[in-house]
């Protein structure tokens, strides 16, 4: 009776971490009989897992459950929840619920272990708040299988953040930084790997803090180290670095990993020594050159990324002048570059010398417009060289190619046959564009 199963859809907006919660949302509902569509007009259930790091994130989301509620007036059994970190913003979901009476269930990440009652609830009630301001860390050990089955999975080695970067809004909607004992990381893992993960994203706001809040008395180059060992995996990523936490002895580790890819994912956020002061981010531009050239003293032919913010209060032409200078000091192959959004209940929503919008749009365009021709350029030098690529499956706008990703985390599209999916195989790069390598086996 498979066609007559109950369908979810999943939305998701956000970080990596974010997806990893929708993923946990995904599978209480197929716990709880559903099965996935990708079709609205078919789903019996709509989850909605949020973000606000940005305003732009929050507007986008806002108009997509106003979206909805034509779906519900055509399907009053459907279900429709709203969750996540939009959510967890004190008095978000009394406000937005008054606008969107459609909604059944309005939770935050707070409240992740109840979603399976919600869910039960929710065919019985009308409408649910459940928005818990303490963080519940019970569920914190528990070995997830959320994302069994896939090739490349997502794992939680950490939650929450303590930084408190002055834009920033994660620490008050994820709680205070905690971390999973190596034990549990290893274990979920090996599960994952049973259902044929090939490759695991350790993820965390701070990966390289890993442990030392909770008096771990291993850090995460320990953790890597001992992931290396694991039979039967291929690859390791963990995102996200935070270059105030960034030791020699972790690039090392780095660099002598057999599995561990050789892709940092460094913020600098801002190249100006007052806007990175004002930004509390705890580094220099001098410290945070001096490790990339340790990164690149140990690990030459590593992947450098980066995220990027522009128009941060106070940021002079000759602060953006700084954050252009460290772009064409590093060759990044890929920045995320951010205009400042003010978020309510940060340091830096009470700053003066908000800058204009128009002001943050210029230096945005001229941060991309330089970035992208550097991108491009670390691109065309892969031309001609081989590379290692864990094969995924058929291209999605190529379905006669093969499609996969090097240890670089690059995309690459190459003729191939399709019992190579889930396999390691050597590329050659023929040719490049904005975003994607094409190849041939070698
Ligand atoms: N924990 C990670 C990422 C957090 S959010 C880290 O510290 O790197 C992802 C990115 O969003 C940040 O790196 C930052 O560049 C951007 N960001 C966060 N808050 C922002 C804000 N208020 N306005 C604009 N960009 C922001
Ligand atoms: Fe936000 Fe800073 Fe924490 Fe990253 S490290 S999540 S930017 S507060």
């Amino acid at each position: 009776m498979q066609g007559n199963k109950k369908k979810y859809l999943t939305l998701s907006y956000g970080c990596q971490m974010s997806e990893r919660d929708a993923e946990t949302f995904s599978s209480v509902a197929r716990q709880q009989g559903y099965e996935k569509t990708t079709e609205l007009e078919q789903a019996d259930l709509i989850i909605i897992n949020t973000c606000c790091v940005r305003e732009s994130a929050e507007n986008k989301i806002i108009g997509k459950i106003g979206q909805l509620k034509n779906y519900k007036e055509k399907k009053p059994s459907l279900k429709i929840a709203v969750c996540g970190c939009m959510v967890q913003q004190p008095g978000t979901a009394e406000k937005l619920s008054k606008r969107a009476a459609h909604v059944d269930i309005w939770t935050g990440t707070n409240d992740i272990g109840n979603f399976a009652q919600l869910l039960k609830s929710a065919s019985e009630n009308s409408k649910i708040i459940c928005v818990s301001q303490e963080a519940q860390k019970n569920g914190d050990r528990e070995i997830s299988t959320a994302e069994y089955g896939k090739l490349k999975a997502n794992v939680n080695i950490m939650y929450g953040c303590n930084n408190y970067c002055a834009y920033c809004i994660v620490p008050f909607v994820r709680g205070e930084e905690r971390s999973r004992p190596k034990e549990d990381i290893c274990e979920e893992i090996g599960v994952l790997v049973q259902g044929g993960c090939k490759e695991v994203t350790l993820l965390g706001q701070n990966v390289n803090s890993y442990g030392l809040r909770d008096g771990f008395a291993y850090d995460f180059s320990n953790l890597l180290q001992e992931v290396d060992q694991l039979p039967n995996l291929d690859r390791i990523r963990f995102i996200t670095s935070h270059p105030k936490d960034l030791s020699d002895l972790l690039i090392k580790t780095i660099a002598e990993g057999q599995k561990i890819c050789e892709h940092i994912h460094l913020p600098f956020q801002a190249g100006s020594n007052t806007i990175l002061r004002a930004m509390n981010r705890n580094y220099t531009r001098e410290y945070y050159l001096e490790r990339i050239k340790a990164i690149l003293g140990m690990i030459p032919e590593v992947r450098l990324t980066t995220d990027i913010i522009v128009g941060f209060p106070g940021e002079t032409e000759e602060d953006f002048e700084q954050t252009i200078d460290l772009v064409q000091k590093v060759h990044f192959s890929q920045a995320f570059t951010f205009m400042y959004s003010k978020r309510s209940g940060t340091a830096a929503a009470s700053y003066e010398e908000q800058i204009p919008l128009d002001v943050k749009k210029r230096r945005l365009q001229r941060l991309m417009s330089i970035q992208n021709a550097r991108s491009l350029s670390w691109r065309e030098q892969m031309t001609g060289k081989e590379y290692e690529v864990l094969v995924e499956g058929p291209s999605k706008n190529n379905p006669e190619m093969l499609t996969g990703r090097t240890r670089g985390n690059e995309v690459v599209v190459f003729p191939g046959h399709l019992d190579l999916a889930g396999t390691l195989v050597l590329v050659r790069i023929q040719s490049v564009n904005s975003w994607t390598l094409w190849g041939e086996l070698v």
